[in-house]
């Protein structure tokens, strides 16, 4: 069986306590490979790896590092077929997914912050009685980067690539759920030639090597993506020791539908943004407001279309839907649907565990699910289920919808859908999260500031605002 290693100091290797972790297969239910599952001791050689790459990847001329970095990047892209492949097979998502989507989106993290960081520059500020500040934006040292399984690789270089590029050296940490597509980086790592210890990829549990990432003192700075609850641990325990923080937590999205919304458009788009990776995406929609003058229109014509979907495994050409990522994960979506119903909801379509056949008669396939007719301040409307269930919610006007669209704890993304230009900045401007998408969804420009307000989330990533969190800030004041 395929044994997946830790990349330390530029070598492939078992972890020092010899300790592994089945790596089950979500459309199958299958053990298929086997990962490390490793310790302290393992981040403490990965921290000291890095803390020495550090010397010189710090002072590495940034064009040096780009070219190290856009040759990771076409390295991903020559060898898209096998890492998409691998993706689809770890997490569950369909195949064309993983091709059109998470591979080609890790390639272009590395291509962009490659490029990014050579057009990065600072302020300066000039005062009056002769003098001028400059700002100083140096690497931090070592940084942890902690990512989740639902967008595997794609959430991984999304972190490690400005890491990289503004100069620091890495410990990281994929999800233990989807290790797989992170080994195939450390081993393009490796034919680009990034140098040794640069990267350094520790696999393992979340309360192991998550954990000693998160208190290792020599480790300055924590990127991490996944959940609220986890989010809240990590601060806990990275704050006494005043490590820089950039939280990427859990949504609850509101989707808006106005009835002098493009219809068809909004239809269409909100099918995707609902069940889009089985709704395993921290932007899905999975609250949908609708306007009572078309609630009843749009909801019929919705829930044809989510009868039209195809829950099947990843690899046939026609699953729209694929296998959810793990056992306790499908349990825990189905156990949403089932208080859906307690709290009085209705399901309109779906609900189910899916049974394929042959081969894939034990993974974890779900229905996608409709709700109506539940309370904007239940459980299931409150709570983040991250599965292949939305709930349907007629409103009547502007403020009703956005109370209702704010009541939650969340503030990641939401989506607004109105040929009304004015009503939807009016929208923009007062819902509470940290994107506000407008007649589309999951639009993304790699420049923009991303990231949730209140409980999703602290920091932004993207753009120059990662490589700001990646950089530590001085000002020099010249006298002149
Ligand atoms: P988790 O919070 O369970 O895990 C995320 C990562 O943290 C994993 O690598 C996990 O390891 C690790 N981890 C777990 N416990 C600890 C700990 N005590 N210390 C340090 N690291 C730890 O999230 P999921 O993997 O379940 O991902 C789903 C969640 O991610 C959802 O809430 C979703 O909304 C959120 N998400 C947010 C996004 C955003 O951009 N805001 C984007 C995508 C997802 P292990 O796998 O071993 O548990």
């Amino acid at each position: 069986m395929q044994q997946i290693l830790n990349y330390i100091n530029g070598e492939l290797r078992a972890p020092v306590n010899n300790q592994w972790l089945d790596n089950v297969e979500p459309a199958t239910g299958k053990v298929y490979s086997q990962i490390p599952s490793s310790d302290a001791d393992d981040v403490a050689l990965a921290t000291e790896a890095a803390e020495k790459a550090f010397q010189t990847w710090s002072i590495t001329p940034v064009a040096e590092r780009s070219r190290i970095m856009d040759k990771i990047a076409s390295l991903i892209e020559e060898k898209l077929p096998e890492l998409a492949a691998a993706e689809s097979k770890d997490n569950g998502k369909p195949l064309k997914l993983a091709s059109h989507v998470d591979i080609p989106r890790a390639r272009d993290n590395f291509h962009f912050f490659a490029t990014g960081i050579l057009h990065f520059a600072s302020e300066s500020h000039a005062m009056e009685d002769n003098a001028i500040n400059y700002t100083l934006r140096t690497p931090i040292g070592v940084v942890g980067c902690i990512s989740p399984w639902n967008l595997p690789l794609y959430l991984f270089t999304w972190k490690i690539a400005p890491a990289l590029a503004a100069g620091n050296c890495v410990v990281a940490k994929p999800s233990e759920v989807t290790p797989m597509t992170a080994y195939l980086l450390s081993e393009i790592c490796i034919e680009a030639g990034l140098p040794k210890g640069v990267l350094n990829i520790v696999h393992g549990l979340g309360q192991h090597v998550g954990n000693a990432i998160t208190e290792h003192p020599k480790i300055k700075a924590i990127s991490f993506t996944g959940g609220t609850q986890t989010g809240a641990t990590i601060a806990a325990k990275a704050a006494p020791k005043f490590k820089k923080l950039s939280l990427e937590l859990g949504g609850k999205n509101p989707n808006i539908i106005f009835a002098d919304c493009d219809f068809e458009k909004a239809l269409k788009t909100s099918v995707m943004s609902s069940f889009a990776n089985q709704g395993q995406i921290c932007l899905c929609g999975s609250r949908i407001f609708i306007e009572r003058s078309i609630y009843n229109k749009f909801r019929d014509a919705f829930v044809e279309k989510v009868n039209a979907l195809n829950v099947s495994y990843p690899t046939d050409p026609k699953a729209n839907l694929g296998a959810v990522v793990s056992k306790p994960h499908m349990e825990k979506v189905l156990s949403y649907i089932q208080l859906a119903q307690e709290e009085g909801g209705t399901v309109l379509t779906g609900g189910n565990q899916v049974h394929l056949s042959d081969d894939y008669a034990n993974g974890y396939y779900i229905e996608p699910t409709v709700i109506e007719g539940l309370d904007y301040l239940c459980r299931t409307n409150q709570e983040e289920i991250f599965g292949p269930v939305v709930t349907l919610t007629p409103f009547d006007s502007e403020e009703e919808v956005l109370t209702m669209a704010n009541s939650t704890e969340y503030g990641l993304a939401s989506t607004v859908w109105t040929e009304n230009l004015t009503k939807a900045h009016r929208m923009a401007q007062q819902i509470e999260a940290g994107i506000v998408w407008i007649n589309c969804w999951l639009l993304r420009d790699l420049r923009t500031p991303f990231g949730g307000v209140k409980n999703s989330g602290v920091g932004r990533e993207g753009g120059f605002e990662a490589l700001k969190f990646f950089t530590e800030t001085k000002n020099v004041c010249v006298k002149l």
